[in-house]
């Protein structure tokens, strides 16, 4: 199991542990199922008590990292080392305000859909299909197609750096791309909240049938097996689509363990029950080994590896 050297929590950090789980699985955690478990679960229950956790953390150098709701993560099979902060239930507040929308980071994206298409705003039907949470969405500007990312939609996003202080950055500085932003790059900043524009009314009962329509669409193209991450690649630029490229290249059922390429979709990679991280990491580099020596194209990955991605996000 992943823990650090040097036993148990200093005195600084005891106390801000002292609710935290211990050696907690991870797998459950996440859509893949996969992962050891946690040294230590927080789950922080307000913006003063997360700061708190992390410097302590910082200051004593301990590794951290956020996990949302582990519907983009590929967590080692040795566990996190250090503390492993659960976001699910952090920041659920929703703020109205004239022709603007805050949410916090912790709402799962469905729900946002669905609270918006209430109150009849359009613009975000496509959030229903993304299992995830708004805080990882900014930070993978997350979505489904052009005109329907994150990126389109954000007014300001507001973080915790790891200078523990509140910052608010407008749309522009946080230098959103395809699947990517500067928060990527930032892997010690918490986000807390993202402000969102709403432009556009229409009736809640056509954005209600709109989403239906969306996720049925949606079963339709994806495979039905419960335990994925989405798109295990990214789209290359410019170029056809990554699931085209593995299908071209013949790696429909590939399988290494219980990790198998879904025959639906090939950029799906399923867990058949007992995969392990390894398996996963084995058959995504044999498929990226594939599609460079057939197609000459290198595929990026989108699913991010922890702790290797993100090393200590304090
Ligand atoms: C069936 C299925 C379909 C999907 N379809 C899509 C799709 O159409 N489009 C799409 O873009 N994605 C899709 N995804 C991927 C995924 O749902 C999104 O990337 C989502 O935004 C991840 O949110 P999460 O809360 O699960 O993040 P997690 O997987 O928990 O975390 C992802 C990363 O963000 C970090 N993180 C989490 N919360 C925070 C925070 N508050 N502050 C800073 N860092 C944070 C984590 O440390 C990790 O590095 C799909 C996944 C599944 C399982």
């Amino acid at each position: 199991m992943a823990e650090r050297a040097g036993g148990g929590p200093p005195p600084r950090l005891a106390p801000l542990l002292r609710w935290a789980r211990r050696h907690i699985p991870l797998a459950p955690l996440t859509t893949w199922g996969i992962g050891g478990p946690a040294e230590y679960l927080v789950t922080p229950r307000s913006v003063a008590e997360a700061a708190d956790l992390l410097a302590a953390a910082r200051d004593e150098g301990w590794p951290v990292y956020f996990l949302g709701r582990g519907s983009n993560v590929l967590i080692a099979d040795a566990g996190l080392p250090g503390i492993t902060v659960h976001l699910t239930r952090f920041c659920q507040e929703i703020h109205w305000r004239d022709d603007q929308v805050t949410v916090g980071a912790g709402v799962f994206l469905p729900r946002l859909a669905a609270v918006l298409a209430q109150q009849g705003w359009t613009g975000y039907e496509f959030l229903i299909g993304i299992p995830g949470t708004v805080g990882a969405a900014v930070r993978l500007n997350a979505g489904t197609g052009p005109g329907q990312e994150m990126a389109d939609r954000v007014v300001s996003v507001t973080v915790l750096t790891d200078d523990l202080e509140v910052r608010t950055l407008p749309a522009a500085a946080v230098a959103f791309g395809y699947r990517s932003s500067l928060l990527l790059q930032q892997p010690r900043w918490l986000v807390l909240a993202a402000t969102l524009r709403l432009a556009e009314r229409a009736a809640p009962a056509a954005l209600q049938a709109a989403q239906r329509d969306i996720i049925q669409k949606r079963r339709a193209r994806f495979p039905a097996e419960k335990l994925t991450c989405g798109s295990v690649f990214k789209n290359p630029p410019g170029g056809p689509p990554a699931g085209w490229l593995i299908e071209q290249c013949g790696c429909k059922g590939w399988a290494v363990g219980d990790a198998q390429v879904s025959h639906k979709h090939a950029n799906f990679i399923i867990n058949r029950g007992q995969a392990t991280a390894e398996h996963m990491q084995t058959l995504i580099k044999a498929i990226q080994a594939k599609v460079w020596q057939e197609q000459g194209v290198a595929l990026e990955r989108e699913v991010i590896c922890l702790p290797e991605d993100v090393q200590g996000q304090t």
